[in-house]
């Protein structure tokens, strides 16, 4: 078997690459469809979770990032800059440190999540945290890639999203069609985008059948699209999807519109709610901003939209990890200290059932 490099070499024909631009990989993508063991049963459809918090930085942003990478390479940049919540800066850090070039990163000061930040520390970027939102960050960003030679990898650069589009080409590459429903995160909405595109191209191409609705869900105190008007102050615990303003917009409610699908709203209630289910039955640990997709799902469901006989693929965007106070904030364990004596263990184990559920 070939060894597997990353998304540019497995989908050169489908992303613009040329002989010129450089084959920038970490073994992003390919990464597994899980069959739901709880959920999917309860709710009587075939669910699957596409994990892409098994990326090489945690999330699916990297899918995209080696193809701005790529570009910028090929576009004799050295530099390259960003506006994150946290997972874009940690992508764009490993592959700057990769591939020679220098990352900046402007994230929203004391918003982002400890890992994410760890990760953008560790690779080595310029970490500058902004005393204001991710939508202040990005303004700065945007105008300071124009004024001086710096790549912009934010998810306005279209590359991005071209990389992206890998993950619906693997979906229905390993299903042998599109799925009936993808239920996905919506931030900055690029991904829902990316996927509708993926799915749209290998549809034109005769390589599916069928075209799935785009199911997108918002945070309910940062949903812009579903609100129809810009948020100035997006809060929710999902940090990754606290977005008041989301550069895609338009490119999502097409692919809503398009595929018949909706975007809509979970609480933060529900996004904790299934972000602990989706670990204590599934056995899946993601970010609070990846059980959105589940959560949103559930919600639909209960809400009389017809699940039954399905097939659904759920993205889970990012990896548990990367949020470890979240975790411990909501899962309210209590460690139990125990003196090292095998009889205390013991008499712990069989007096009552411990914490419970
Ligand atoms: C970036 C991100 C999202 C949101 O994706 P958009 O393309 O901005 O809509 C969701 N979950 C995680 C973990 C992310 O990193």
């Amino acid at each position: 078997m070939a060894h597997y490099e990353g998304v540019i070499d497995r989908y050169r024909e489908y992303l613009p690459v040329t002989d010129a631009t450089p084959n920038v990989a970490m073994g992003e993508g390919n990464t597994p469809l899980v069959k739901s063991q709880s959920i999917g049963p309860e709710l009587g459809c075939d669910l699957y979770f596409k994990l892409e918090g098994m990326n090489p930085t945690g999330s699916f942003k990297d899918r995209g990032m080696c193809m701005a990478v790529a570009k910028a390479l090929e576009d004799g940049k050295s530099r390259l800059m960003c506006a994150s919540t946290g997972n874009t800066s940690a992508s764009a850090s490993a592959y700057a440190a990769r591939y020679g070039m220098e990352a900046i990163v402007l994230v929203p000061a004391g918003e982002i999540a400890l890992g994410k930040l760890a990760q953008a520390m560790v690779y080595g970027a310029r970490v500058l945290a902004v005393r204001g939102n991710f939508d202040d960050a990005l303004e700065i960003v945007l105008r300071a890639t124009t004024e001086m030679d710096i790549a912009l990898v934010n998810s306005v650069n279209p590359y991005r999203l071209q990389g992206q589009k890998t993950a619906a080409f693997e979906i229905v590459d390993e299903l042998g069609d599109a799925p009936h429903m993808l239920c996905i995160p919506v931030g900055n909405a690029g991904n829902i985008t990316a996927y509708w595109w993926g799915f749209k191209e290998y549809w034109e191409a005769e390589l599916s059948k069928t075209l799935p609705r785009m199911m997108g869900f918002q945070a309910e105190g940062a949903s812009p699209i579903v609100q129809g008007k810009r948020v100035k102050n997006p809060e929710t615990i999902a940090t990754a999807i606290r977005i008041g303003n989301p550069a895609n917009w338009e490119n999502a409610e097409d692919a809503r519109d398009a595929s018949k699908g909706a975007i809509s709203a979970v609480t933060d209630a529900e996004i904790i709610d299934t972000y602990l289910r989706l670990a204590r039955d599934e056995g899946i640990f993601c970010e609070p901003a990846s059980a959105a997709s589940v959560a949103g799902l559930i919600k639909i469901a209960s809400q009389g939209e017809d699940v039954a006989g399905q097939t659904i693929v759920c993205v889970i965007t990012g990896n548990g990890l990367k949020d470890p106070s979240t975790a411990e904030s909501t899962a309210h364990v209590e460690l139990e200290y125990v003196e090292p004596k095998y009889d205390t263990v013991m008499g712990l184990l069989t007096n009552g059932s411990g914490r419970g559920r």
